[in-house]
């Protein structure tokens, strides 16, 4: 909601209805518990009352530091699809982030 705030000046955020955000598998973060705070912090601000809260959970992707190959990491196995050599270079899933803000027109 801060980054949010400071993003867009406080009559477009009146208009908002929408909030999609993608959390990392590996950024720790319970999609439950994020859902919680949301929330919580509904209580503290009534004008956000209209808003829906959209997690995406992201896959985790490494890419490979001899062949550049990116893989899907399934299983937590960190090994390149191509070459088969071990990578712990992540490219995504480590993070969480608002990827899209919805307004009502
Ligand atoms: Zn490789």
């Amino acid at each position: 909601m801060r980054t949010l705030e400071q993003e867009f000046d406080a009559e477009k955020l009146n208009t908002m209805t929408g909030i999609y955000v993608k959390v990392g598998i590996l950024s720790n973060i319970e999609p439950r518990l994020l859902y919680n705070a949301y929330e919580a912090s509904h209580m503290m601000n009534p004008k956000y009352q209209n808003v829906k809260f959209h997690i995406e959970m992201v896959e985790l992707k490494i890419q490979c530091e001899s062949c550049d190959h990116i893989t899907d990491v399934k299983k937590y196995r960190f090994l390149c699809d191509s070459c088969q050599k071990p990578s712990k270079n992540i490219i995504q899933g480590e993070e969480m982030l608002i990827h899209k803000v919805e307004f009502a027109d």
